[in-house]
Formats: structure tokens, C-alpha cells, sequence
């Protein structure tokens, strides 16, 4: 050990002084793909979800192994990292540089102190992984199934370590583990025998396929009916799904990754909400006499603002119209973009509006998926959770609130130029690091950026669409209030839905979900608002840098060129700091 410290001490006299050292830069570049390739090696699971296919075949068994395995491995990698000089690497190799510490710090954490495995039974699910390597269009469909068999042979040793790591589940966690899990009991039952029927395996390699699919489908069963049984199923009671204030503190820095704690952007989203509130009633009060001729404005503000969301939330699709008015809307942005000359659209990249699959089912209303980092020419699904479970109130509540005007917001965040349109550029990004270890509150503060961004520039510039962006706009400020709340102030769901319904105006079956969905994540909801402010906070500064010079197309592009690295990494290669 001395002697490593030593040998590093040594060359680091001898290169003092050089500001980016070429030699450390190839030294560097040759560190960080050792590091992938010992990522992937480490991590199949993750690997085929961004369609790095070479462990296609293995599953990770979970326990302690595991865990040793990987604490060792990030410990090998921050040691690594301690013989760079930061001042030595490119500007975006420091950025790397700051990911992949972040990413062994992180590790480290989760396994050592945030110990999710022992109270989120929803982490053991296979629905995913088994996709991940069907939907890999590059191999052929044999190759895929045979890793498959491979694979599903892992599934009960995988479902037997999991109801053994699992000591002390929450009932949230329990009751989203035995949704997901039967919900990828479809695979088993029709998209792999499906395949199986397409596919040419010999008559041996197709009876190995169908006994593992057969033990795995057992194995999945097995851990829902362990779950069912689960005593908190019963009683109601017992761990809590709340993180408390120190883990969370610390979640906040990993996952976030921004210039602010926790405790200064819970106070800028709180600034945020009462200037939001003055907006609205504003607007509200311009609006008034189109909507309710004849009646007086009620004194209250919140009030007035309230009829006013009611009377407008009335302009909404039918629920059996659902993906399909979304799918139509999108055109129109595409348009919008180019005539204004925003950013540059990659039309080549296709883009699949879907109905979301029922493994990823129960947690969010819509969501993107895009080919990773590996496989550059893929489709990107829109997934779009459809309203046929709903009874036809719930459907009427969850419409109003995704009326007519805030779909379209939605449209901008999901797909064009939110989401899809920032994973375009970031798989351009040279660095994969970059891509691979991207940051959350960056990539949801671009598709929040965007919302404000599009509606600066004019579109759909009325009243009304004003008032629904900025009820969209105090939605992001009370998810970051109500995650802090919940986890570190012990809110009850009483608190939760007075917040949302009261103070964001939101109806009441979005509010439901919205603690749901608080209940079974920790920090995620706080990604928005915090990326969004400090994406903004950098626009003024690049403005102000460049004054005259300033173009809003250009700081998009270049803002995207980076991959998807944290916003406050982006800011120092931004501003040349
Ligand atoms: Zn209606
Ligand atoms: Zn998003």
C-alpha cells in the first residue's frame, strides 16, 4: 500500500506545474474505459439497459457476495481516481472524473447505509432485465433466446436470496412489489412463448428454453405469494417509507448532485410558490369577465384561481382518446421549434408513442424510454399509461387535470423538446460517462427548462395556456415541498394532499397518486424543480457573459453537448470556470 502512495507522489511532483498534461489525458482516457468495461462486468443488468449486450446471459444473484463485490470494486475506483490530478484532465474529463466519484461514493452509500434491499422489496423484479435482452434488435432472435435460458435458469436462486434480504419491508414498498411483479408474469405467459414461436431454435434448445421459463414463472410466483404473506400486509404496521432527515440530506447530494442542499432549495421552491400564487391570481383576474360574465370576482385569491382551473380544466379529450390526442399534438411542436429556430431537431431519430408496458406499470402517467448510449439508431417510446382501469370519475379527475392546455406541456416535457429531444444529444455526447452515469435533476430540469422556454417563445402564447404552465410550473416547486416534507418532516397524507390539492390546485385523484408516488421514492420529485432552477440560473449567467452575442439556439446546443452531467459540472465547462 505505502509503496503505491509513494510511486504516485512521485509522479505527481514531476508533472507540477502543467496545466492538462497529455500524458495524464491518455492515461486518463485508458482509466475510464478499463472502468466501463469493469462496470459492466459488475453490473449485467445495467448493461443490457443501455444495450451493452456482452452479459446479456447473467443475472446478478443479490446478497452480501454482491455487495462485497461492488463496495470493493468502487473502493479500488476512488483509489484510482486519487492518483489523477484534477487540474491535469480536460474540462470534460473532469467532469467524468466527478461522475465516476460520485458514482463509487454513491455506491458505497446506497449498500452501506441506505440498504434499500432490506425494506423495498420492489428492487427484486426481473420484468426488466428479460425485456432488456428480447428488445435487442441487433441480435438475432436465436442468439437472444438462448441467452434468455441462460438467464431465466438464475431466476429462482435470484428470488430465493431476495425473500432473504428482504427482512423488514414497508407496506408501500410490499403492496408496488406484488403489482409489479404479477405485472411481469405476462412475459412469461405470452411475449416469451411468442418469441419462442418465431424464433428457429433446435428442438433441444427449445425444451431448455421452456423448462427455464417454466422454473422462472414459478420463481416470480413464489416471491408474490411470499409478499402476500407478508405481516405488514396485515397489521398495517411497521417500518415506515419515510428516509428521515440524515439519509436523505445525503441522497439529495448523490442522486442530485447541484450547488444547493437540500435545506437552500427547499427554500427557493418556497419563494417559488407564493411569486407562482401572485402570477396566477393576475391572470385569473385578466380572464375573469370571458369566463364569468356578470359575477363578481371573489376577494379571495386562491379562490377565484380555482374556478378559474375548474372552469377551463372542463376543455379535455375523451379517456378512449387518450394516446391518441397525444400523439397528434406532436407535430405541432416539431413545427414551432423549427420556424422559430430553437434548437436543431434530429428527424432521423424515430420517436413511438406506446401504451406503457405493464412491468413498468404504477408509478408514473407517462414516461420516456430511449435507446442507450449502445445503440445509437433506436427507437425512443413515449409510454403513455392508458385510463381503461379507471372507474369514469376517476377518469373525469385525471382528464381535467391533463386537460387541453396541459397536455401540451406535457408533450413538451415527455417528448419534443424535453426528454426525447435532450437523449438525441446526449447519445451524442462523446463521453459515455457522460451518458451512462447521467444526472437526474439535469436531464428533468431540460424537460422543465423547455416548458418555460417554449412558452417565452411564444407558444400557444394566451391567458389561459399562461395560467395552466404556471399551475404546471408550482407543481414542480410542491414536489420538491412535499418529498422534504414527507421524509424529513414526518407530514402526514392528511398534510400531503392539503399541499397538493389546496395549494397546487390539483384534483384529487392526481393528488392520490402524487403521494403514492412520495411514498415509494425519496429525492426523485425534488430532480424538477432543482434542475430547473439552476439551468436557468446558468442562462442568465451565459447571458450576461455574452451579452449581444447571447443565442438562445446556440446556449441550447451547447448546453446538450455534454451528455447528461450534472448542471452545476456543465456550468463550470459553460462559463470556462
Ligand atoms: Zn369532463
Ligand atoms: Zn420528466
Amino acid at each position: 500500500m505505502y509503496k503505491i502512495v509513494l510511486c504516485l507522489f512521485t509522479v505527481l511532483l514531476v508533472q507540477t506545474g502543467t496545466a492538462q498534461n497529455a500524458a495524464t489525458n491518455s492515461k486518463f482516457t485508458a482509466f475510464e474505459q478499463q472502468f466501463i468495461d469493469d462496470l459492466w462486468r459488475n453490473n449485467p443488468g445495467w448493461a443490457s439497459s443501455v444495450g451493452y449486450h456482452n452479459y446479456d446471459e447473467q443475472l446478478t444473484i443479490p446478497g452480501a457476495e454482491t455487495n462485497d463485490r461492488l463496495v470493493k470494486f468502487a473502493a479500488a475506483t476512488l483509489q484510482t481516481l486519487a492518483s489523477f490530478k484534477e487540474s491535469e484532465l480536460s474540462s470534460s474529463q473532469r467532469t467524468d472524473y466527478y461522475l465516476i466519484k460520485n458514482y463509487a461514493e454513491a455506491t458505497t452509500f446506497y449498500i452501506k447505509e441506505f440498504k434499500e434491499e432490506e425494506w423495498n422489496p420492489s428492487v427484486f423484479n426481473v420484468g426488466g432485465a428479460i425485456f432488456d435482452v428480447l428488445d435487442n434488435k441487433a441480435k438475432p432472435l436465436d442468439q437472444r433466446l438462448q441467452a434468455l435460458t441462460k438467464k431465466l435458469s438464475l431466476v429462482p436462486e435470484y428470488f430465493l436470496m431476495a425473500s432473504k434480504l428482504v427482512v423488514d419491508p414497508t407496506l408501500e414498498h410490499t403492496e408496488l412489489a406484488i403489482e409489479q411483479n404479477k405485472g411481469s408474469l405476462y412475459l412469461f405467459d405470452t411475449v416469451l412463448p411468442d418469441s419462442l414461436k418465431a424464433a428457429n431454435l433446435s428442438q433441444r434448445d427449445k425444451q431448455d428454453f421452456m423448462n427455464a421459463t417454466k422454473a422462472a414463472r414459478q420463481a416470480v410466483e413464489e416471491y408474490i405469494k411470499w409478499l402476500e404473506a407478508r405481516p405488514i400486509l396485515e397489521k398495517k404496521e411497521g417500518r415506515s417509507a419515510r428516509i428521515g432527515k440524515e439519509l436523505y440530506q445525503k441522497k439529495f447530494a448523490y442522486d442530485i448532485n447541484a450547488r444547493y442542499t437540500a435545506d437552500e432549495m427547499y427554500a427557493k421552491a418556497q419563494e417559488r410558490v407564493k411569486y407562482l400564487q401572485q402570477q396566477m391570481a393576475a391572470v385569473t383576474k385578466t380572464l375573469w369577465p370571458t369566463y364569468f360574465p356578470g359575477t363578481p370576482l371573489p376577494s379571495d385569491n386562491r379562490e377565484a384561481t380555482r374556478q378559474m382551473i375548474d372552469k377551463l380544466s372542463e376543455r379535455h379529450c375523451k379517456p378512449d382518446d387518450f394516446i391518441a390526442t397525444i400523439e397528434k399534438q406532436l407535430p405541432a411542436l416539431h413545427d414551432f421549434i423549427e420556424k422559430k429556430r430553437l434548437i436543431d431537431l434530429d428527424d432521423s431519430q424515430p420517436l413511438k408513442v406506446r401504451k406503457t408496458p405493464e412491468y413498468m406499470a404504477g408509478v408514473a402517467g407517462a414516461s420516456i424510454n430511449s435507446p442507450g448510449p449502445y445503440e445509437k439508431n433506436g427507437v425512443t417510446y413515449y409510454n403513455v399509461t392508458p385510463l381503461t382501469g379507471y372507474s369514469p370519475a376517476e377518469a373525469e379527475s385525471y382528464l381535467r387535470e391533463y386537460n387541453d392546455f396541459v397536455l401540451q406541456i406535457l408533450n413538451i416535457h415527455e417528448a419534443i423538446p424535453g426528454h426525447y429531444t435532450q437523449h438525441i444529444y446526449a447519445n451524442r455526447s462523446p463521453s459515455i460517462i457522460q451518458n451512462i452515469l447521467g444526472n437526474g435533476a439535469m436531464v428533468e430540469g431540460w424537460a422543465c427548462y423547455v416548458e418555460r422556454m417554449m412558452m417565452e417563445e411564444g407558444y400557444n402564447d394566451t391567458p389561459e395556456m399562461w395560467l395552466f404552465y404556471y399551475k404546471w410550473n408550482l407543481r414542480e416547486a410542491c414536489n420538491f415541498i412535499l418529498d422534504y416534507n414527507i421524509h424529513c418532516n414526518n407530514w402526514t397524507e392528511k398534510d400531503a394532499l392539503d399541499l397538493l390539492v389546496t395549494t397546487a390546485f390539483q384534483q384529487e385523484k392526481e393528488a392520490q397518486e402524487k403521494y403514492r408516488r412520495v411514498t415509494l421514492t425519496q429525492v426523485q420529485l425534488t430532480s424538477y424543480f432543482t434542475g430547473l432552477t439552476e439551468i436557468y440560473e446558468l442562462r442568465d449567467e451565459v447571458k450576461k457573459q455574452q451579452g449581444d452575442k447571447f443565442s438562445l439556439k446556440a446556449f441550447h446546443e451547447q448546453f446538450l453537448s455534454y451528455g447528461s452531467a450534472p448542471v452545476k459540472d456543465i456550468r463550470s465547462m459553460m462559463l470556462g470556470q
